[in-house]
């Protein structure tokens, strides 16, 4: 993709931050919860493609899914009905922790008073759910947006543009975070500057092919660096 720099804003007032595998390390468990309901309707795959995809909405992983190896789209009761089954999956799995370093760097954008919001393309509310307990005060019900926020989710621009909106914030007044290549490539297609994490197996230089202005090699470095940044 066309990789032009985007500027760090003079003065930051909000960060929009992704989910899974940014805030939590959720992303093995959603990788092996796809892997199950891949086997339950006789699709192969990988598990290492769950990682590409991540920050796609759950319907658009069915949907590419079923055309992949039926050759047809999916039906809106399957995506509703096998993206219901993906998330009890997920919860039978072991319990997500927290990303190590995420609540350090959350806790240092409060204290600068920059606006924290979500950006995630989960509707996973068992994560959803634990955000208040795990970063108290910082993504309220009207500052998130979730897979039910817009229709066309990561890596088009709209998730993190709607997160401007909530915020109440200019591109040029924001920056994004985010560890997934479709989720650095929405942030850039918003025209923010977006900070790529490496959180698992995807590289620093794939993050910065996709997007990113600037890579760290984890959420504890990036919580370090941006203290110091902003
Ligand atoms: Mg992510």
């Amino acid at each position: 993709m066309n990789n032009g720099k985007v500027q760090l804003p003079g003065q930051v007032k909000a960060a929009l931050i992704d989910m899974d595998g940014t805030l939590y390390d959720s992303m093995p468990n959603h990788a092996r919860a796809w892997m199950r309901l891949m086997q339950d309707i006789g699709v192969e795959a990988r598990e290492e493609e769950f990682f590409l995809y991540e920050g796609c909405t759950g319907a658009y992983i069915i949907n590419m899914m079923m055309e992949r190896q039926y050759g047809r789209p999916a039906t809106d009761d399957e995506k509703r009905d096998l993206y219901a089954l993906k998330a009890r999956y997920f919860v039978e799995q072991p319990a997500v922790e927290v990303m190590p370093g995420a609540q350090k760097l959350v806790s240092a954008l409060q204290r600068k008073g920059i606006r924290t919001v979500l950006v995630t393309g989960s509707g996973q509310n068992s994560l959803l759910a634990r955000l208040e307990e795990d970063f108290p005060g910082a993504f309220p019900a009207h500052l998130r947006v979730t897979s039910a926020s817009v229709t066309h989710g990561k890596p088009a621009p709209d998730p993190y543009l709607k997160g401007l909106e909530l915020a109440g914030v200019d591109a040029s007044e924001a920056i994004a975070i985010d560890n997934a290549p479709l989720g650095t490539r929405s942030g850039h297609a918003a025209g923010i500057f977006t900070v790529g994490v490496v959180t698992g197996p995807i590289d620093e230089a794939e993050l910065a092919r996709n997007g990113a202005d600037i890579v760290y090699k984890s959420m504890a470095e990036c919580a370090d660096s941006l203290s110091q940044l902003l």
